[in-house]
């Protein structure tokens, strides 16, 4: 078992620190808020009072923090607490090259390093069933695999350092596009006199299908357990998306790719969270299309 530090104990990374405290792991928690902290603490964590105490003779550093720019400067206060041969997990969602700057830190002090963001939200952080998209070199991703298991279903090796969060920012445009696509089809199925059913009984099985229809369907019906259904309480709020979909653009800017239905739908879900949206789930961006004039 491993002497874990884990910084970041919010909505993602308090529940995947207790996920590793119940697998036996000794996991030393720290954050900034009191009420975070407090939750981990039932959940089996001791508490540092300090990042660098949560990582000072640990075998593994786990952090799970809103943006790049905690993390680098997370990184930055450690690092001289962090020991030579130290494994340093980075799950945020930040952009590529925070991420770089993260592994650049590690390797100054000799440590293996991996950037891993998630998919799966916080359901699949309370219940150990998040995807992992992993960079980082072989050794790094070899030791990284068995830790990241109390926390995940799944590891996907995606290269070398950053491939993880270049995986994540280009699944999240995906979604996004495939999102929106989704709801124009529906709100103009109605328009044009479908039944939400059949139409989803149709997209489901044809060339139209993804995940937004299948598991997230934007209308209430047909899948059961979609937002929709629920008044599109999140799931996955816009204002997440938003971040997602800044963080691809900038990766794009960055790569010099042509990405303009991922700049659009930014533009879109931008719009949707000004118009006080944000906390509403990302596939409530069908209200958009409802609300235009017939
Ligand atoms: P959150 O805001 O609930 O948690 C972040 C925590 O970091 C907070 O508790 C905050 O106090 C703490 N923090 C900030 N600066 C700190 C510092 N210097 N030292 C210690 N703690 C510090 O956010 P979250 O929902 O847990 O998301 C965390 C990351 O996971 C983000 O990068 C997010 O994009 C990503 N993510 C979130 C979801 C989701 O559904 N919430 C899904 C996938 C990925």
């Amino acid at each position: 078992m491993a002497s874990i530090g884990f910084i970041g104990l919010g909505n993602m990374g308090g529940p995947m620190a207790i996920n590793l405290a119940k697998a036996g792991h000794q996991v030393e928690g720290f954050d900034l808020s009191a009420q975070a902290v407090e939750l981990a603490r039932e959940g089996g964590c001791t508490i540092a009072a300090s990042a660098v105490e949560a990582a000072t003779g640990k075998d593994v550093i786990v952090t799970m923090l809103p943006a790049g720019t905690h993390v680098v400067s997370v990184y930055e206060e450690i690092r001289d607490a962090i020991g030579a041969g130290a494994l340093m997990i980075e799950c945020s969602t930040i952009d590529i090259a925070s991420a770089a700057k993260a592994h650049e830190i590690a390797a100054s002090v000799g440590a293996l390093s991996v950037d891993a963001p998630v998919s799966g939200g916080i359901m699949g952080a309370v219940n150990g069933t998040l995807t992992f998209m992993a960079g980082g070199s072989a050794a790094a991703l070899d030791a990284a695999e068995p830790l990241l298991d109390p926390m995940g279903s799944r590891m996907v090796r995606c290269g070398q350092a950053t491939a993880g969060q270049a995986a994540k920012v280009c699944n999240n445009m995906i979604l996004a596009v495939t999102m929106i696509g989704t709801a124009e089809a529906f709100e103009m199925g109605r328009r044009l006199g479908l039944e939400d059913q059949a139409l989803f009984d149709v997209v489901s099985t044809a060339s139209g299908q993804s995940w937004s229809t299948t598991t997230y369907c934007p209308v209430p019906g047909p899948v059961p357990t979609s937002p929709a259904n629920n008044d599109y309480k999140p799931g996955f709020a816009a204002q997440l998306m938003v971040k997602d979909l800044g963080l691809a653009q900038e990766a794009a800017e960055g790569a010099s790719a042509y990405t303009p239905l991922g700049k659009h739908a930014f533009e879109l879900y931008r719009q949707f969270c000004d118009e006080g949206f944000g906390d509403t789930d990302f596939s409530g961006i069908i209200k958009m299309m409802q609300s235009a004039k017939k």
